[in-house]
């Protein structure tokens, strides 16, 4: 009866150590144990041996694939520990694998092994891929950073007048007109429709004026949710005046039921604007049926809204693809070069993406992203 029992639980013993080695050898880790004297590795699980390339028990855990801690990067000696100090850490770091330049995170523990022996039981984690994803997101933040310093004082006055240059022209007719009223004796009620539209022109331009020169101080953009269709109506009120002079219909096609946008009003409206005015520039030589212009919002998985200006113009060759977000290039006599510069800042200063493709029926499509409210993965 004795003997029985003793059998049963050697068996359940068994079957509790089949049962963790599984679980360890289901690990992507390599785990390792290797006497803390003298390196005599005791354990390795699958992840360990096919680094391996093959067993590893009884070999001595130097001159192996994955990287191991100096002895002067120990806490303390593992040679030197006695049965009673462990449990203890012994190690927790990354470390670089010279030879096949990966990295690695490991940690080492001193545990007392099965037979009373002292081990070092390790476990290291390739985190090459990690790394990677880390140093690209470095290089993209500085990248925006200094996309953002590309905005000087000089290349701010150029875009003053970019900017400026529409609600004043704008305001001039709108004066005009006023004054060849009066002069034909319109009475005040007929004048007043014109004097508020002046009005609002030179507010807007304060507006444009003030938000450029918190962009510049790098304050951060004042963002807030604010619903796309608002942001829509406002920019294109504006492209309106353009598009009618040159014939050219803005089309607007928003998804129902978009979300928020959390974003700068005023600096995502320059975008659109911005977008809108290169498509309608591009568009010049447009016939007929052709001569629209689509501006396009809809979801883009759940945490992003895309908003798309789809010209049908001449597109863009390969060769200026390249440059078009440069600050100054530009393939027009009268032109700054500086608005797609300024909305690429501004859109990755939303944490959004502006791209540029083809357009599904020839032209062009800048899209870019705006996270949704509450949605912001800063
Ligand atoms: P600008 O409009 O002052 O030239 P931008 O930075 O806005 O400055 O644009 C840079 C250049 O990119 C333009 O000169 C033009 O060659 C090209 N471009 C921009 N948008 C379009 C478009 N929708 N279609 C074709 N070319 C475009």
């Amino acid at each position: 009866m004795e003997n029985g029992k003793t059998m049963m639980a050697a068996d359940a013993g068994g079957a509790a150590r089949e049962r963790l080695e599984a679980v360890l050898d289901g690990l992507e880790s390599a785990v390792y144990a290797a006497d803390a004297r003298n390196d005599e590795i005791l354990f390795a699980n699958r992840a360990f041996r096919t680094l391996h390339g093959g067993d590893t028990v009884g070999r001595v855990l130097r001159d192996l694939v994955v990287p191991l801690p100096e002895r002067g990067d120990y806490r303390v000696d593992p040679r030197g520990l006695a049965g009673d100090d462990a449990p203890c850490e012994l190690f927790d770091g990354e470390l670089l694998q010279p030879r096949g330049g990966r990295w690695y995170h490991v940690r080492e523990q001193a545990v007392r092994w099965v037979d009373g022996r002292i081990v070092r039981l390790g476990i290291a984690t390739d985190i090459t891929d990690r790394k990677k994803t880390a140093e690209i997101a470095r290089q993209q933040e500085e990248r925006i950073s200094r996309t953002a310093r590309l905005i000087t004082m000089g290349e701010m006055a150029s875009m003053l007048a970019h900017e400026i240059n529409q609600p004043l022209s704008a305001i001039a007719n709108y004066c005009a007109g006023c004054i060849a009223r009066m002069q034909a004796g319109a009475s005040m009620q007929e004048l007043l429709p014109a004097m508020r539209k002046a009005s609002e022109q030179a507010e807007r331009a304060g507006k444009i004026i003030r938000r450029i020169r918190e962009f510049v101080k790098k304050s951060e953009p004042r963002r807030a949710p604010a619903p796309v269709s608002a942001i829509l109506d406002e920019a294109l009120a504006f492209a309106e005046i353009d598009a009618r002079r040159a014939g050219i219909r803005l089309a607007v096609d928003v998804a129902p039921g978009l979300p928020d946008v959390y974003a700068d009003r005023i600096m995502i409206e320059q975008v659109v604007l911005n977008l809108v005015r290169n498509g309608l520039d591009a568009m010049k030589d447009a016939i007929g049926d052709e001569r629209v212009l689509t501006v396009r919002a809809r979801a883009c998985g759940e945490r992003l809204v895309e908003i798309a200006v789809i010209d049908r113009g001449h597109g863009i060759d390969e060769e200026d693809r390249e440059r078009l977000f440069q600050p100054f290039f530009t393939t027009k006599a009268e032109g700054m070069g500086m608005g797609l510069a300024i909305c690429r800042s501004i859109v990755e200063f939303h944490n959004g993406r502006l791209s540029v493709e083809s357009g599904p029926e020839d032209g062009t499509m800048f899209a870019f992203t705006l996270p949704v409210e509450g949605g912001a993965c800063e």
